[in-house]
């Protein structure tokens, strides 16, 4: 039962073939009931005609036994020794002749009567009523001749029949009688299907009696009882024994006699259950056309439900490949002109809609929206696709990185920065060689290149050409831009076994290029040893900060003069768990490409300040220096957030020295100026780095704030052997000295150097010489062992581990 349920509750096609089933059913039942409503409304019409003639057979059957009577008498009376008896009043001859006349007919009563009915001779045992019966034969006889009735003898039904004797005239009456037997129900039963039972009583008070019935006696007995009497129905319905029968009340005895008479009354009955009942062969009919029904009703009714579901099932499974993401196949049953087909074409519509959307987030997936440029995924495929397609032939991959391009989205803005990138891409475009060469933007401000079949000579030129393009400047929206970039090139097989390498090896040498401060650089193994692994640590640094995995460094400033240790610049370290101590070249740059690198120089500052105050807690008064990057420069809330720091830390501005590199100031002039002025107006001491490198003005210079020049170490170092350099050195601290500021010269490696640059004025000397960068903690226990040195120019040999 609960099977059928959840089938029902599941199938929809289950559904139609219980509903088909049960109107079929209902249809049936109803026929059916209107069908019995019928027969039956047509027996209760139908009966009483059928009593009517029941009724009429009945009355003829006892009419022909009146008659057999009637001849009987008259055979006796017409009887020639009869006759003579009669004349000679022989009683026992009369006797004798009533009897035989009477056996041959099988009357059990006979009687000769004188003309005024007077009883003269008879046969009859019964006396009781034979007077009445006489009286009211003769009533009869006198007016048609002879006569016949029907009456009780001694309380039993009998009928009887009165004939004159002519001779000619009346000379007496012959009557005879017999009982109303068995006989009589028998003959009626075998002429119509009435059943009759005959009831009686002597009186009427009396309770009937059961004469003869063709019914059981039981039933006949109940049926005497029935509420026939008095009815002048037609017919009356009787229940008898559970069946409904229809009855007729026939009275046979006069109905006009005395009360004492007696009374004799035929019950004619039918069964009217049996004319109601279905014959048997219609029911079969009946039940074979329900069974064929219900089998052809089910197999269509499975059919039309075929018909129906199967297109829901084919768009079910439509519905699920369009879930499993297949868009290509076409729904079914579009060419349907139905509610179905209605419902196919709005999945279709909905199929082709999500085809577009994913066509879309294909396109989102592959191309760059910005540059109309197929985006990193597509370039990567591409690649992957070229050595799959040429595996004899050599790839180059160029690889390029705009220089300040960062600052130009910062400095105006990204609607601009995006129209920068625009026309970048469709110089590079123009750039191209082959129609097969890909152009495409790897993300941010790097592009990429992909020649098909090209080598490093190739890829060179290509760069080149690319290098070219950018000369000219850019204008756009009124604003000239200078661009430049770096570009990398690697090649396939050459330079790389596989796609990841040999992308990895083009942005290396990209990277290189960048460091170099030169255009283009073809990938060689030599770039690749610091910087392998570059990119991985470039994700593991922003978490090195709350790892606690950053080290100050100090490296000792000396006044060049006395020797005294004045200061020391911060140098930051990293302290990697795998990778050990990884100097600041190794991430620094790649800091400041992400922007990451204001948060180090935050921690730098911080973490100086610290050690600032535990110097001079230990009474060293000194300056610390500290390294700013172009980034710095362009956060114009930089100054309040290093006097917070300071605040913090109880350290006074002028404690601190803020290190820039001259191309940190030339990408940005103005907003660097802007910046410089509000530092050296709080009170920091401000120092030009790695002087000597950039292209910086010493005429702009003069413009600047600043209070210190740092020879670049390139310079210092090789001063010693290489003249020119020398003289660069001794020129900038004649020049720096002119315009008011101090110098300091880094890359001290040798007491000669020293010597030297004392010998020059230079003020202020760093080096390895007399100390390499150290832990921070062991800046004060190194001051003092320099303090102690045996001769003012002496190293320090067990300090020079670091
Ligand atoms: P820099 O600011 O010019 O720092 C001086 C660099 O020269 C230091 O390298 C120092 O160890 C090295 N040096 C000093 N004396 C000698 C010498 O006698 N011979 C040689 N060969 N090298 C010497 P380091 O620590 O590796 O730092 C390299 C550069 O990384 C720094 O150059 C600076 O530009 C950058 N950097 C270091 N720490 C920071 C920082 O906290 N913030 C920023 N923005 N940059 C930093
Ligand atoms: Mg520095
Ligand atoms: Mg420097």
């Amino acid at each position: 039962m609960k099977a059928l349920r959840n089938l029902l509750q599941r199938s929809m096609g289950a559904r139609l073939v219980a509903l088909f089933l049960g109107l079929l059913f209902a249809v049936q039942v109803a026929s059916f009931s209107a069908l019995r409503a019928s027969l039956s409304e047509h027996a209760h019409r139908a009966l009483p005609a059928r009593l009517d003639v029941g009724d009429r057979v009945f009355q003829s059957l006892l009419d022909q036994r009146a008659q057999k009577l009637i001849d009987g008498a008259r055979l006796l009376a017409a009887d020639y020794g009869f006759r003579e008896a009669l004349g000679s009043n022989d009683a026992d001859t009369i006797v004798s002749a009533l009897e035989n006349h009477g056996n041959r007919i099988g009357a059990t009563e006979s009687a000769l009567l004188s003309t005024d009915f007077r009883l003269r001779s008879s046969t009859t045992q019964h006396q009781v009523g034979l007077e009445r019966l006489i009286a009211h034969l003769s009533d009869k006889a006198m007016t048609g001749g002879s006569a016949s009735t029907i009456a009780l003898l001694s309380g039993v039904p009998f009928q009887a029949v009165l004939v004159p004797i002519k001779a000619p005239v009346t000379v007496g009456w012959v009557m005879m009688a017999f009982p109303l037997d068995a006989r009589l129900a028998g003959d009626m039963g075998s002429l119509s299907d009435l059943n009759v039972t005959l009831v009686f009583r002597p009186r009427a008070d009396a309770a009937w009696k059961v004469g003869l019935s063709g019914l059981p006696a039981s039933e006949a007995r109940s049926l005497a009882d029935g509420p026939w009497e008095g009815r002048l129905a037609r017919m009356t319905p009787i229940d008898v024994g559970g069946e409904e029968l229809g009855v007729r009340a026939k009275w046979l005895s006069a109905k006009d006699t005395s009360a004492d008479d007696g009374a004799v009354v035929a019950l004619l009955a039918l069964s009217i259950d049996d004319a109601v009942r279905l014959p048997g062969d219609l029911q079969v009919a009946l039940l074979g056309i329900t069974l064929l029904g219900f089998i052809g009703f089910g197999f269509g009714s499975i059919f039309t439900a075929r018909r129906v579901t199967q297109p829901l099932r084919s768009l079910s499974e439509s519905a699920a490949r369009l879930g499993a993401g297949d868009f290509e196949t076409a729904v079914e049953g579009l060419n349907r002109q139905d509610e179905i087909g209605q419902l196919a074409r709005s999945f279709e519509r909905m199929r082709v809609d999500i085809a577009g959307k994913q066509e879309q987030v294909r396109r989102l997936a592959y191309w760059d929206p910005l540059t109309q440029l197929p985006n990193r995924l597509q370039f990567r495929e591409s690649v992957q696709a070229a050595m799959s397609a040429h595996p004899d032939s050599t790839i180059a991959v160029i690889m390029l990185d705009l220089d300040r391009f960062r600052s130009v989205n910062d400095v105006l803005g990204y609607h601009f920065g995006d129209l920068l990138l625009a026309a970048v891409a469709e110089r590079l475009k123009r750039s191209t060689v082959r129609p097969d060469d890909l152009v495409a933007r790897l993300g941010a401000d790097k592009f990429a290149l992909l020649l098909t079949s090209g080598d490093s000579a190739l890829g060179l030129a290509v760069a080149q050409r690319v290098e070219a393009s950018f000369d000219a400047p850019l204008v756009l929206e009124g604003h000239t831009i200078d661009m430049r970039a770096s570009i990398g090139i690697a090649c396939w097989p050459q330079h790389a076994a596989d796609l990841d390498m040999l992308l990895n090896r083009a942005e290396l040498a990209m990277y290189g290029a960048k460091r170099r401060a030169q255009g283009a650089v073809v990938y060689e193994p030599a770039i690749d040893a610091p910087a392998s692994w570059t990119l991985s640590l470039l994700s593991e640094l922003r978490q090195a900060v709350e790892r606690h995995e950053l080290r100050l460094y100090l490296q000792p400033k000396l006044e060049l003069k006395s020797g005294r240790l004045i200061g020391a610049e911060s140098l930051l370290r990293w302290q990697h768990p795998e990778r050990g101590l990884v100097p600041p070249i190794q991430f620094i740059p790649f800091a400041e490409q992400t922007g990451f690198i204001r948060e180090l120089t935050l921690w730098v500052f911080e973490a100086t300040a610290r050690e600032w105050r535990l110097l001079h807690d230990q009474g060293l008064d000194l300056v610390l220096s500290v390294n700013l990057s172009t980034r710095d420069l362009l956060d114009v809330k930089l100054p309040q957030k290093l006097a917070t720091i300071l605040q913090r830390h109880r350290v006074p501005e002028r404690a601190i020295c803020l290190e820039i590199t001259e191309s940190a100031i030339m990408d940005e002039p103005q907003r660097a100026l802007a910046i410089l002025e509000r530092l050296s107006q709080a009170g920091f001491a401000l120092s030009i780095d790695d002087f000597g490198t950039g292209y910086s003005s010493l005429a702009y210079l003069k413009r600047l704030p600043v209070n210190e020049l740092k020879i670049d170490q390139s310079f210092v170092r090789s001063m010693e052997t290489d003249r020119s350099d020398a003289m660069i050195v001794r020129s900038t601290i004649d020049l720096a000295h002119n315009l008011g500021l101090s110098v300091v010269a880094e890359g001290i490696e040798s007491a000669a150097v020293w010597d030297l640059l004392r010998d020059l004025n230079c003020d202020h000397a760093q080096g390895y010489h007399m100390s390499r960068p150290m832990p921070a903690a062991e800046l004060g226990a190194w001051s003092e062992l320099w303090a102690a040195r045996p001769h003012a120019t002496a190293p320090l040999p067990a300090l020079h581990l670091h």
